[in-house]
């Protein structure tokens, strides 16, 4: 990479937009467009957010976020928790599957997915989950 960061950040509802605002001031020496921007925040957003409700529920824990910027304007960032974990995988894809009841839609990993290039979910449970998302 030309340049990376890491962040650790508890999961605390506050660190969402934080998350989300760091993740896009670090990214934007790329130049990126403005729309380019919204959507690199809207997946981070989705997926810290999931480490926040689902990962630890009602606990906090550590959320680690690592971003790599590449020739080209390429960028790389992972989420990773050691929270909970996923069942299946191919499942909690799925668009409008949400464990959370009535609360949530099911639309977090579909708006990753649409947002960014490449998504990649790896997932134990119990053992936590790593989210791969490239532009
Ligand atoms: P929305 O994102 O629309 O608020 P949602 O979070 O339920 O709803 P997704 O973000 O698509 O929808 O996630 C689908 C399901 O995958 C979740 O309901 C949850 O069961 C599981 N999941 C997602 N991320 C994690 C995670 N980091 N740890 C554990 N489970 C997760
Ligand atoms: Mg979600």
């Amino acid at each position: 990479p030309i340049n990376e960061m890491k962040l650790v950040i508890p999961s605390r509802s506050a660190n969402e937009s934080f998350a989300r605002v760091a993740v896009a001031s670090f990214v934007a020496q790329l130049d990126p467009t403005i729309e380019e921007l919204t959507e690199i925040k809207t997946a981070v957003s989705e997926a810290v957010t999931n480490c926040i409700v689902h990962a630890y529920r009602e606990q906090i824990g550590s959320i680690n976020i690592a971003v790599k910027l590449y020739e080209q304007g390429r960028i790389l960032i992972r989420v990773r928790d050691t929270g909970c974990g996923i069942e299946n995988i191919e499942k909690a894809m799925e668009p409008l599957f949400t464990t959370a009841g009535e609360e949530r839609a099911g639309l977090g990993f579909a708006v990753m997915e649409s947002f960014m290039d490449k998504l990649k979910v790896l997932s134990k449970p119990g053992k936590g989950t790593t989210i791969t998302m490239e532009k």
